[in-house]
């Protein structure tokens, strides 16, 4: 069971905490603000506390839950990688990218993945835990700070690191809403990504949440045979029911789904797969992101596609009216592929 610690609770769940303390309500609202708008890293970073309520502080609720370990930085600086050491022992992985304009944090949701898509790394691995809220908003609030020493501001959530998002959809949703709070970190639900292999249940939730939260869709194919094979959960939600929840999410929210379609040469990247996808989301309110797979140990005989082979698929979304943008798969040089940096760590004990 997860120890709450100060990056789990709302500003009104701390305020009755610190109550149990003696502390008045303006104290809440000061300890949020540093953690929150200032960005401080501890207690002990609050100098307008006392300092022995900070003390009272470690002792009763814990400042965070992780300890920033191991980083890999790529060689032009722009992404970067970081293991967290979680309480437990278990290590996370937490994603910064930059851009012209913006700067995404990729988080992950879960501590491997149960869903065993078998191009990912973190899939391989199998499921260990869901992460609670605060150790989500920990992920980003540590993209936030570095990207404050380096004069940038954090600009985007994309909850699309380790683990299965919709899986683990309460902390999820409560991650959001604790980093969209404008007494805090006030980032705009529009900024928030969630995306999924297609668990339909949480999809629904999602829809009918009052926050404009982003959804993205891993696609991969759109006949059932290959999808059954890249995303497991297919045999459970298989294409025509995951599109149909699709249907109810536009008709709710009215807000563009975002369909995620990693290419692996050979296996799904053909004009052939690309006719399938176009007749599947046909009339949907949608984007489609390709990305040439990033390869992984796991997967030595899977190559990512080529230039010629993305093209050729985007050409044939984009006759077919579908919106289509060919993005870099970040990090290869960083092993950010999902899951990845995790899986070595535990290979090798970093010096
Ligand atoms: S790709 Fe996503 S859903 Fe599939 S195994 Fe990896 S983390 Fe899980």
């Amino acid at each position: 069971m997860h120890e709450p610690t100060l990056l789990d609770l709302t500003l009104d769940e701390l305020a009755e905490q610190l109550a149990t303390l003696g502390c008045p309500r303006y104290r809440a609202e000061q300890i949020w603000r540093a953690a929150f708008v200032d960005l401080v890293s501890g207690y002990d970073a609050m100098s307008t506390l006392p300092r022995n309520l900070r003390t009272r502080l470690e002792a009763a609720l814990p400042f965070t839950p992780c300890e920033v370990g191991q980083e890999q930085v790529s060689p032009d600086g722009a992404t970067s990688k970081t293991l967290l050491r979680l309480a437990d022992g278990e290590t996370v992985e937490v994603v910064s990218m930059e851009y012209a304009g913006r700067a995404t944090a990729c988080v992950s949701s879960q501590i491997g993945c149960a869903i065993g898509c078998p191009f990912c790394a973190t899939g391989q691995a199998g499921f260990v835990r869901n992460l609670s809220s605060g150790e989500i908003v920990a992920q980003t609030l540590h993209v936030a700070r570095t990207l404050q020493s380096r004069g940038r501001r954090l600009s985007n959530v994309v909850y699309m690191g380790m683990g299965e998002p919709l899986a683990n959809v309460d902390a999820v949703l409560r991650s959001i809403r604790l980093l969209n709070d404008p007494r805090g970190f006030g980032l705009g639900a529009r900024a928030f990504t969630v995306s999924t292999a297609g668990v339909v249940p949480g999809m629904d939730r999602l829809a009918n949440q009052p926050l404009q939260i982003n959804l993205a869709v891993s696609l991969h194919a759109g006949d059932d045979p290959l999808r059954s094979v890249l995303v497991p959960l297919n045999r459970k939600y298989p294409l025509e029911v995951l599109i149909a929840a699709c249907q109810r999410y536009l008709a709710r929210t009215h807000r563009r789904i975002s369909f995620e379609i990693a290419l692996v040469a050979g296996l799904n990247d053909r004009p052939h797969h690309a006719r399938a996808v176009a007749a599947r989301l046909s009339g949907l309110l949608c984007h489609v992101n390709l990305i040439p797979a990033n390869p992984i140990p796991e997967r030595l005989d899977w190559q990512r596609s080529s230039a010629a082979a993305v093209d050729a698929y985007a050409q044939v979304l984009i006759a077919a009216g579908i919106p289509t943008t060919v993005r870099d798969s970040r990090g290869a040089e960083i092993a950010a592929g999902c899951g990845q940096l995790r899986a070595r760590s535990r290979q090798a004990p970093t010096p």
